[in-house]
């Protein structure tokens, strides 16, 4: 490992010109990967499963960490690099060739893994609630690391009554403890992205009992896809919501963004 190339080289060796169309922004200091990787905790002797390793500049990091890695890359060309990594760790690598939304990380990875990425835009979001949708709690995965644009980021650990409060902060909250681990300065990234970027790190917390997850993602849905709209517009085609809210004393003339997690939780529960 410690006669690896630099990430430069390898890119310009194996042509790996960034892709826009594949959400390609790489990150090349080996200083802010390792603090990356250590947002998911002491790694050493662990799995993880990471998500769109590009020219592998995050998977040395969790490496060097002496994590065992899954990853799953869709881009051909970084597979030869990947290769090379692959063979300098020892066995501690795994590269699976795909699209990570076609793959089964909880067969590939395991019970247990953490989950590490740099995720590509454009499949970032729709993971992160596939992650967080499993009915079986807690899940297959022990943590998520996971670097999104920072309003994404800022959606996720959304506090309610803020603008950036929405579906994905109950769904990240509601049964886990969601935190923003780091900030990364668009700089860092080749070719530099327009936005800011942001490691949210989440690990699974305690289920309230009575509760049918898909209810509350449907939920969560009719009430956010309307975001404008009064709880009785928005949720008047869901059978039982509008009862749910008497039952429970919660106005209907309320907008989505002003009810807790704990409001949703309730509501869900009324109609599971
Ligand atoms: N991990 C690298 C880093 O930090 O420098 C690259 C991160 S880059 C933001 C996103 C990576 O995800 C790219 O390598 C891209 O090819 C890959 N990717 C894009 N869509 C994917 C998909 N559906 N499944 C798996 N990998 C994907």
């Amino acid at each position: 490992m410690a006669d690896l190339p630099p990430l430069r080289e390898v890119i310009a060796r194996h042509g790996l010109a960034a892709s826009k169309a594949l959400g390609q922004n790489f990150l090349l200091d080996p200083q802010l990967l390792d603090r990356i990787a250590r947002v998911a905790g002491d790694l050493q002797g662990q799995r993880v499963y990471e998500v769109g390793p590009g020219p592998g500049g995050l998977t040395r990091a969790l490496l060097r960490a002496g994590a065992d890695v899954v990853a799953v890359e869709r881009d051909r060309r970084c597979l030869p690099a990947l290769a090379e990594l692959a063979e300098a760790a020892d066995g501690r690598l795994r590269v699976i060739e795909g699209d990570a939304m076609a793959v089964d990380a909880a067969a590939e990875a395991g019970r247990g893994a953490h989950i590490v990425a740099n995720l590509p835009y454009n499949v970032g979001t729709a993971l992160l609630v596939r992650w967080l949708e499993p009915e079986a709690w807690p899940p297959w995965w022990s943590s998520l690391s996971l670097m999104f644009q920072k309003e994404v980021a800022e959606r996720i650990v959304a506090r309610p009554g803020s603008d950036h409060f929405g579906r994905l902060s109950v769904l990240a909250q509601w049964r886990s403890r969601a935190t923003i681990a780091l900030n990364v300065h668009r700089s860092a990234f080749v070719p530099p992205p327009k936005v800011m970027s942001a490691v949210v790190h989440i690990v699974p917390g305690a289920m309230p009992a009575g509760v049918d997850p898909a209810t509350l993602s449907a939920l969560t849905a009719a009430a956010f896809g309307q975001r404008r709209k009064m709880l009785r517009q928005s949720l008047k085609a869901m059978p039982g919501a509008l009862d749910a809210l008497a039952t429970l004393r919660i106005a209907s003339d309320r907008r989505p963004e002003t009810l807790s997690v704990d409001e949703f939780v309730a509501v869900a529960k009324t109609l599971s």
